[in-house]
């Protein structure tokens, strides 16, 4: 789950004021208004970095001082700025694709924007594409990059909590064994990392119509099948972070081999890559996920088969997850969400034989209305949410 973690790249005198900077700036957002002597306590900074970064940020006019008084003596107190506010940015890394977002402090997006990647690519060039992308919008913003209280970064893959590290089972190979200290040095900004799926669920439940829920479930049907959990109103991690984990769960006993060495895992009938191996038989013109939502709309009937299969057997395993934990609301999101009910209606059927019929009932079951931005946004409320930002009363 999620580590927040300060810069360990002390490389230059530069990169440690940076780092200070945004300590009080955090403390800033999740304390509100505060002393110097307070900002000091609660960053462990000393009074004199305190006093010179606070004093160098009200001439940039980032923070305001007014003279208080604290225990009966003459102190400043400093505030952050509504009109200069800090950032919290999201990038999502995906198999083609990074997406970034920034949003104000009052979850307000500044800038949002994707770039392609090719097929295959190293997590090294894609943390260049992102940092890239990411500098380019906060130009494009006019934000300045002291004003970043944090990256949160989505990973279509499991990440194990103990170590920061991304593990075997993620859609990206090529990311296994990455670090959280490895995509913090390359971004050079405090990174807040979580699994793609989780990050989903966490913007649901702050941009999407499902706003503030206590209980909530993302499904995440893609190239790999995950969930993403919010129970009691917060992202729930497990006891190593790994959890959600529905597109390994079996639904035919007799199935195809699965990436993860067992058999009929909900992933063999169900995620894009392996509908798409199996429409290839039939239907040459479907190569990209896009095909099998243009062709199901336009009623192919092998396309429609395939897709009632998997909807039937996600259902089957959303089904255990309602049995589990009775989360009220289903969330199904990923690059197939533009199938609508041709794929919701199989799912709402399989919840309803295979769950308890009183807690399929109350279950809501939707599509996500957030689009491809669910997991970048989610990782924009990962920072929010650390900084002690939540979303204002509308
Ligand atoms: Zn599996």
């Amino acid at each position: 789950m999620t580590t927040r973690h300060r810069s360990r790249n002390p490389g230059s005198q530069t990169a440690l004021r940076q780092s200070n900077q945004q300590r009080i700036l955090t403390s800033l957002v999740s304390g509100g208004p505060s002393t110097q002597a307070e900002i000091s306590r609660n960053t462990g900074l000393s009074n004199a970095t305190v006093s010179n970064i606070v004093k160098a940020l009200a001439e940039r006019g980032i923070v305001t001082t007014a003279p208080t008084t604290s225990s009966g003596r003459r102190a400043l107190s400093v505030s952050l700025s509504s009109a200069n506010g800090a950032v919290a940015v999201g990038i999502d890394f995906g198999r083609r694709h990074v997406r970034v977002i920034i949003a104000g402090l009052d979850y307000q997006i500044i800038a949002a924007e994707a770039v392609e990647l090719p097929l295959g690519h190293t997590a090294s060039s894609a943390l260049d594409a992102a940092s890239l992308l990411l500098e380019k919008l906060l130009i494009d913003g006019a934000v300045s990059s002291t004003l970043v209280l944090g990256v949160g970064v989505g990973i279509p893959g499991p990440i194990d909590r103990r170590t920061e590290t991304v593990i075997e089972g993620a859609i990206l190979p090529e990311w296994v064994g990455i670090t959280h200290s490895q995509i913090e040095a390359r971004l050079n900004y405090p990174v807040y990392l979580d699994n793609d799926a989780n990050l989903g669920a966490l913007a649901e439940v702050t941009w999407g119509p499902h706003g503030g829920a206590s209980h909530l479930v993302f499904v995440k049907i893609g190239t790999g099948i995950g969930a993403g959990l919010i129970l009691n109103g917060v992202p729930f991690g497990g006891s190593i972070g790994v959890t959600g984990e529905i597109g390994h769960t079996p639904v035919h006993d007799h199935g195809l081999l699965c990436r993860c060495g067992n058999r009929g895992c909900l992933e063999t009938v169900a995620s894009t890559t392996v509908m798409l191996e199996l429409l290839s038989r039939t239907s040459p013109s479907i190569v990209a996920t896009r095909d099998i939502v243009r062709e199901a709309l336009a009623g192919d009937h092998a396309t429609l088969r395939i897709i009632e299969d998997a909807g039937l057997a996600v259902g089957r395993s959303v089904a255990s997850i309602v049995n589990l934990v009775n989360p009220g609301t289903v969330v199904i999101g990923g690059p197939l969400a533009g199938l609508g009910a041709l794929l919701l209606e199989p799912i709402r059927r399989g919840l309803d034989v295979y769950a308890v019929p009183m807690l399929s009932d109350s279950t809501e079951l939707v599509m996500s209305s957030l689009g491809e931005e669910a997991e970048a946004l989610g990782a924009v409320s990962l920072v929010l949410r650390q900084a002690g930002m939540h979303l204002p009363v509308a």
